[in-house]
């Protein structure tokens, strides 16, 4: 079997079981803050593993593989670096009000509404915030709020069709391979079709 294809599958039987397992012990932080840091600490070891990944695929001569575990590694350090938007502020202040949603900055006994170290509005408490569990299809077809539909969807197109070339430039040689990036490909179909939907909703309303 295809060593990349092997490792592959390993390697998501033990995040499921990773995240199974955490999710049990209810470990898993909840605050965009604690993610990213949680995020940013994985960078550590699963940027070598994607590295190796690389390296294999560079011995298979897969250019799929190359350019799919390269975008993997773009995405997560994309992810883990980069800078928290509203909807995340105000869900770091409603996992902890003590602190400022943006900066950190102790709030205690706070009443001005604005944090005094950078500036930070307090959110209302009715604000709708968007939720990251609505890349979820299979909890919840129907997506509540989304802060920016235009920017999900352009992101999202953009990954799928990321995930096709790669899938297209394995199906020619690597079929196993162009399987997995193929079921990638429909997951993130089904949400774009998601968004399209929410987009029409959206501005219907307006
Ligand atoms: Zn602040």
């Amino acid at each position: 079997m295809n060593p990349i294809i092997l490792f592959l599958f390993i390697f998501l039987a033990v995040m499921t079981g990773l995240t199974i397992a955490l999710r049990r012990r209810k470990n898993i932080p909840k605050q965009p803050r604690a993610i990213q840091k949680q995020q940013r600490q994985m960078l550590w070891w699963i940027i070598p593993i994607w590295l190796f990944q690389i390296l294999l695929a560079f011995k298979q001569h897969s250019i799929a593989g190359m350019l799919l575990f390269g975008g993997i590694i773009v995405l997560n350090i994309m992810m883990a670096m980069r800078k928290p938007n509203r909807s995340e502020e105000i869900r770091n202040y409603r996992e902890d009000p003590t602190k400022c949603g943006r900066c950190e900055y102790d709030l205690t006994g706070n009443v001005s509404g604005v944090c005094p170290e950078c500036g930070w509005a307090f959110p209302a408490a009715d604000v709708v915030v968007e939720s990251p569990q609505w890349v979820g299809w299979w909890k919840k077809w129907r997506i509540d709020y989304l802060d920016d539909w235009r920017r999900t969807l352009i992101s999202s197109s953009l990954a799928m069709l990321f995930c096709i070339i790669c899938g297209a430039y394995a199906f020619l040689s690597e079929w196993p391979f162009a399987l997995i990036v193929g079921l990638g490909v429909v997951m993130m179909l089904i949400n774009v079709i998601r968004i399209i939907q929410y987009a029409l909703r959206a501005t219907d309303a307006n």
